[in-house]
């Protein structure tokens, strides 16, 4: 059984933002930025490309409203939230979840930069992608 389906068990203790039939949502034990929060399935599937649309459209939904009222009870002044899907994407735990990281000033604990990539032919992008 995976660490968050032990979570969603209570086989192992964790720090309960929110709960209901579906979902779950847990405070990181990382806590990049103060408030970082965890949002997950209590179904257990491996991540947003394997996961149904149902549970996607309710995670989201849950992770909204957690979002604004993080935001709003932590004074932070933006918020990323996110997924890791995939090793290369830094998916580490292997049950979906979405990341609610509240921020606060260019001085918090991350650092999500698009850095300067080569130049694309955006027509022969559109051929791959589209067909
Ligand atoms: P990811 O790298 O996107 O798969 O994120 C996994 C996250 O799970 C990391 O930010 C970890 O800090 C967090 N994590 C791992 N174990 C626990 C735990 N027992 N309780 C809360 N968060 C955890
Ligand atoms: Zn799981």
């Amino acid at each position: 059984m995976c660490i968050f389906c032990k979570i969603i068990n209570h086989e192992i203790p964790s720090s309960v933002v929110y709960e209901d039939d579906d979902v779950l949502a847990i405070l990181d034990i990382s806590q990049v930025t103060y408030g970082h929060t965890l949002v997950m399935p209590k179904k257990h599937v491996r991540n947003v490309l394997e996961a149904d649309e149902e549970t996607v459209l309710k995670c989201m939904a849950a992770a909204k409203k957690l979002a604004a009222r993080i935001v709003t009870n932590t004074g932070a002044s933006g918020v990323n939230i996110l997924t890791n899907c995939g090793e290369s994407a830094g998916q580490s735990v292997d049950h979906l979840h979405f990341h609610i990281i509240p921020r606060y000033d260019e001085n918090d604990c991350i650092d999500i930069t698009f850095n300067e990539s080569p130049k694309q032919d955006l027509d022969e992008v559109l051929k791959k992608i589209c067909g």
